[in-house]
């Protein structure tokens, strides 16, 4: 997703944990503090809630609406019986379509590096017999089909980035417009926390970085003002992080964004998981097979365009469409984050 779009304006902690604290009053349909939302964040109870929210062009709390998911299936077309890896099992909304579709007789193996979210999911899900959940890097997706189906599978699909939950819940530390710590590890694979990077990068490896992630003309600037702040005191915190940037570059309105998506980018190794995934899916695919990549970044769109094309000049793929498949004018209404979403697909011969 791209983190321009954030579009929850909460502030404050997740309130895990806090077991015999008093909920908060529910103030109105548009309640600020993650915490205060639960009505979103209990569908099970209050079911017209989310169909409230979504109307308003919003991501109910808690949930992620899944980006292309007509367009996913048609370029994939999931068959009945197909074994399908989603590498990006997230909230599970591209997955429970698939397990729909390959019926009783299929499989959907579902990775995510999550492991609270995917626990969640899988429970969501629990009704669906075909589903299995595996707490892994999708780098990794070799090892897990050499284990589970090493014929290879049907269907590799991929939806890059962060999924809304992980972006809306304050205490995971991905959202420039809400205070939590400075984290934004997806999972326990990434020992370092955003602010252990920010704390121990050198003012010119992070000028590169942020060039290389995230374009961003003021990169310089913004670099040395962190190398500053953090000799004095050490970020911890997101709104650190934030108004550093912005008395850096205050008519700069996307340097915010831009640098939290690189650090985001950093910690996660996002590009490097993702090579590895390319270098691997047509080992992993059976032939006839179908890959579809959603990415949210150009570096990563570069990236899955020119293994298509190397694949493509090896004899072993066809690409589906000369240009990526980009949400309509509907869904980037209907759901703002889908904005940067691009959609590249390819069939084994
Ligand atoms: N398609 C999903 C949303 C995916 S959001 C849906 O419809 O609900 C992206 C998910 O990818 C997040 O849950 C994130 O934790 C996961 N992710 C990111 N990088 C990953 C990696 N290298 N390996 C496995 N999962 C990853």
């Amino acid at each position: 997703m791209s983190d321009s779009d954030e579009s929850a304006t909460t502030s404050g902690a997740a309130g895990e944990g806090r077991k015999f604290s008093r909920r908060l009053r529910y103030r109105g349909p548009n309640p600020r503090r993650f915490e205060e939302r639960y009505k979103e964040l209990d569908p099970e109870k209050y079911p017209d809630m989310q169909t409230h929210v979504r109307g308003q062009g919003r991501t109910p709390a808690g949930t992620h609406v899944p980006i292309l998911l007509s367009e996913t299936l048609e370029m994939l077309a999931p068959q009945a019986g197909d074994v399908i890896v989603d590498c990006t099992l997230g909230y599970g909304g591209h997955a429970r379509a698939f397990l729909e579709k390959v019926g009783p007789s299929g499989r959907v193996i579902g990775i995510d590096v999550d492991v609270g979210e995917l626990e969640a999911t899988q429970r969501r899900l629990a009704r669906y017999d075909g589903l299995t959940c595996v707490c892994a890097s999708f780098a990794g997706i070799e090892r897990v089909l050499a284990d589970l189906e090493p014929g290879g599978a049907n269907v590799i699909f991929a939806d890059l980035g962060v999924s809304s939950m992980q972006i809306d819940n304050p205490a995971r530390g991905f959202s420039y417009k809400q205070d939590g710590p400075l984290d934004m590890r997806m999972g326990p694979r990434a020992k370092r926390t955003a602010a252990d990077w920010l704390n121990g990068i050198s003012a010119q490896e992070l000028t590169d970085q942020l060039v290389e992630f995230s374009d961003e003309p003021n990169a310089k600037e913004i670099a040395e003002a962190i190398a500053v702040r953090r000799a004095a005191r050490p970020f911890l915190r997101t709104q650190d992080l934030a108004d550093t940037v912005r008395s850096v570059a205050p008519d700069n309105a996307g340097a915010v964004p831009r640098v939290f998506r690189a650090l985001r980018m950093m910690v996660n190794d996002e590009l490097g998981a993702l090579r590895n995934l390319l270098r691997v899916i047509p080992l992993c695919l059976r032939p006839g097979g179908r890959i579809g990549i959603i990415s949210f970044h150009s570096g990563e769109d570069r990236l899955v365009k020119s293994a298509i094309r190397n694949w493509e000049e090896s004899g072993l793929f066809v690409r589906s469409s000369d240009t990526p498949i980009t949400p309509g004018q509907r869904e980037r209404h209907e759901n703002p984050r889908s904005n940067a979403a691009r959609l590249r697909s390819a069939r084994k011969i």
